[in-house]
């Protein structure tokens, strides 16, 4: 999901509904928005699909007012039916000191301990989203402040949070610990700004200003930047596959442009495993700066061989397995004049389920290609990731059963080779690689190391 927030604007939900649009890669099932004018207090709006289909309408945005406003955009992750209107966040409630809103990016690994035993209790949920724990957390703590009750809320959270939420003069952002899922802060004339991704800051010509830490909670208000650490202090975990594919390509993640990055998984690729060939051809657009630097490293010309429909979404965020197949010709098309007769190299972000990988082998075959050879950007994605990207069940992932080779031969390809997570570290900035006794970043799903026991799933008998 993404997350955006803005304090001390005129119309701030103008802002947020530039910044939701700039964050639309990272959800696009649905988008909400709440915000607080002096006069007219707290309105909403919450509407599925794209930013740039509902919240540019003037009908919609004219009910909301004032200069403070957070909103959100989402997807739902494995296991859950397509979503209901009351799942889209921001969530709100109404507590004695008055109103809040949240938007979370993340997964509570404990949210359904949480949600049982709060039920238990007397909470009413609206929802079946995990987020929805915390607004009943915060209703049922004893602290007089929004500020203090949200940092009650989350100490009881596990998993991976960064969340923004927003009372009638504050806005406050927040880290987990590990500090799975990103957030920035950035300044725009007078006012503040909380996002994911420093995308959504250029959009909106915000100056960046830092990135928040994690375990770090930030209060925002008229008096400026409150910084505090609530939690105890952990060393970090951020999402390693941010860098390899959620996040966009120019966007800055500790420090690193995403796209060198990327472009630097290529050049290691190139390097870990050379293949002679005509062509580098990226499957687009996930794979397209690691293809640049994989041609670049290996000196093999870089072509579109693949052409992308820009009118269609992320195959990956279709909810079920026909809509998905379908997905992969509806978005991807190849170029038969110049791949017939090649050898061609694809370069993908990562290999999930293994469906697109074989239908662009097919499509490329067709085309009359003479060699296909697949070069991906992410090691064997083997195992779920539980703090906030969707993917699938264990079975459902091909390198959970099959080894590298069992692949190949699956997807009839000529050659298929991952990066190691060797390679990946050092594509991301760590010169000698993984430390292996405390990892630099989370990347569960490629190693299968969790940094936050996912307890929800393990009740329900995943084993680790
Ligand atoms: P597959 O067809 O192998 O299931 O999906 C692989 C494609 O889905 C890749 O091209 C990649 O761009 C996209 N994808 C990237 N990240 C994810 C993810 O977290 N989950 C899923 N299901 N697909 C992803
Ligand atoms: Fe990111 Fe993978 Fe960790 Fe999930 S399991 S947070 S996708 S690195
Ligand atoms: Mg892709």
């Amino acid at each position: 999901c993404g997350i955006f927030g803005v304090l001390g604007v005129a119309d701030a939900s103008n802002f947020v509904a530039l910044g939701l649009h700039a964050l639309q890669h990272r959800g696009q099932e649905a988008g909400g928005i709440v915000c607080h004018h002096p006069e007219h207090g707290f309105n909403s709006a919450r509407r599925f699909g794209y930013v740039r289909d509902n919240f540019t309408s003037q009908d919609i945005m004219q009910t909301l007012p004032g200069p403070i406003a957070i909103g959100h955009v989402r997807y739902s992750t494995a296991g859950k039916k397509a979503a209901v209107i009351r799942d889209v966040q921001p969530f709100f409630g109404e507590f004695s000191m008055g109103g809040a809103a949240i938007a979370h990016n993340g997964n509570i690994t404990n949210a359904e301990a949480l949600r049982k035993e709060l039920i238990e209790r007397g909470s009413i949920f609206q929802s079946s989203s995990d987020s929805e724990c915390i607004i009943h957390l915060m209703a049922r703590s004893l602290q007089k402040g929004i500020a203090d009750r949200l940092e009650d809320a989350l100490r009881r959270v596990e998993g991976a949070f960064s969340v923004i939420a927003m009372t009638r003069s504050k806005l406050i952002g927040v880290r987990d610990p590990l500090g799975v899922r990103p957030l920035v802060l950035g300044k725009v004339a007078d006012g503040w700004v909380l996002s994911s991704e420093t995308c959504a800051l250029d959009i909106i010509g915000a100056e960046f200003v830092r990135e928040i830490q994690p375990g770090e909670m930030v209060v925002i208000s008229d008096k400026g930047v409150e910084s505090s650490f609530p939690f105890r202090p952990q060393p970090s975990k951020f999402c390693i596959f941010e860098h390899v594919y959620f996040s966009r390509p120019d966007s800055i993640i500790g420090g690193r442009s995403v796209y060198e990055s990327r472009r630097q998984i290529g050049v290691e690729l190139a390097r870990e495993a050379p293949v002679d060939a005509d062509l580098v051809c990226p499957v687009p657009d996930s794979g397209t700066p690691a293809a640049i630097g994989f041609s670049q490293e290996s000196g093999i010309p870089f072509a579109l061989g693949i052409t992308r429909n820009q009118y269609m979404g992320r195959t990956f965020i279709e909810p079920t397995e026909q809509i998905r197949n379908m997905g992969v010709r509806l978005k991807l098309n190849v170029n038969r004049a110049l791949i017939r007769g090649k050898r061609v190299i694809l370069v993908d972000d990562s290999v999930v389920r293994g469906t697109t990988s074989r239908k662009i082998k097919e499509m490329i075959l067709d085309a009359g290609a003479a060699e296909v050879h697949f070069r991906i950007a992410s090691p064997p994605t083997a195992w779920p990731c539980f703090y906030g990207v969707d993917t699938p069940q264990r079975e459902k992932l091909l390198a959970a059963t099959m080894s590298e080779d069992e692949m190949r031969d699956y997807l009839q390809v000529d050659s298929l080779k991952f990066i190691s997570l060797d390679g990946l570290y050092r594509a991301v900035g760590e010169a000698t690689g993984r430390s292996n006794s405390c990892p630099q970043y989370c990347d569960a799903c490629f190693s299968g190391e969790y940094p936050v026991a996912p307890s929800d799933m393990i009740e329900k008998g995943f084993q680790l």
